[in-house]
């Protein structure tokens, strides 16, 4: 997505150990107008699927989650990092957070998703896909069909595509980083 990928250039910034800082339009600031453009082309791309359901993991994924579901009509579900007091039957896995260095529970209550569902699954960034791998974890406890994973930054030196397609997943992505290395950006 050219647009994305001219965003990415002009205003991304990256951190030491492979961070792509992209707070200006995706991870703090938002961008409404580009995100809206994003939505449409994770439909574009999808549009062979049918779709029940869009789930994602807060914070970052719930924004461009929200237009697909707003565009297809869908319900969004995100994935909680906190367990409210007033949940009691949920589905529950656990995450590496390689940004974070640690590891962290996310949940769905298991009203939200059913083995009705066909499943896409939205995120800001791909990396090494722990975070994807969680979210296939919760469908697969809930019985739910997952046709397929869309990203809008994924950095490919850090593989999380060849773990998920691995696994059967169908992965789309809006932008490739292909390196981070010397602190430039290099996109394919
Ligand atoms: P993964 O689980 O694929 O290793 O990492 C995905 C999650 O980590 C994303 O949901 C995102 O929140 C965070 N993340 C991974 N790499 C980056 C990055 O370079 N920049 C930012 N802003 N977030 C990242």
């Amino acid at each position: 997505m050219d647009i994305l990928k001219e965003r990415i250039l002009k205003d991304g910034k990256c951190l030491p150990g492979g961070i792509l800082k992209v707070d200006s339009f995706v991870n703090h600031q938002m961008d409404p107008n580009l995100l809206k453009k994003e939505a449409i082309e994770f439909i574009r791309l999808f549009s062979d699927t049918k779709i029940t359901k869009i789930l994602t993991i807060e914070a970052s994924g719930i924004a461009p989650s929200i237009i697909v579901g707003l565009l297809l009509d869908l319900p969004v579900v995100f994935a909680k990092k906190k367990t409210p007091s007033t949940m009691d039957n949920m589905y529950r896995t656990k995450i590496h957070s390689f940004t974070k260095q640690r590891d962290y529970n996310v949940v769905i209550a298991k009203e939200y998703l059913s083995p009705d569902d066909r499943v896409l699954f939205i995120d800001d960034f791909l990396a090494y896909g722990n975070a994807a791998k969680g979210i296939a974890d919760i469908c697969q406890q809930a019985g739910a069909e997952l046709v397929g994973m869309g990203f809008i930054i994924e950095k490919a030196f850090q593989h999380g595509r060849e773990v998920l397609e691995n696994m059967g997943i169908r992965v789309e992505s809006l932008a490739i980083v292909d390196s981070l290395d010397n602190c430039e950006i290099k996109l394919r």
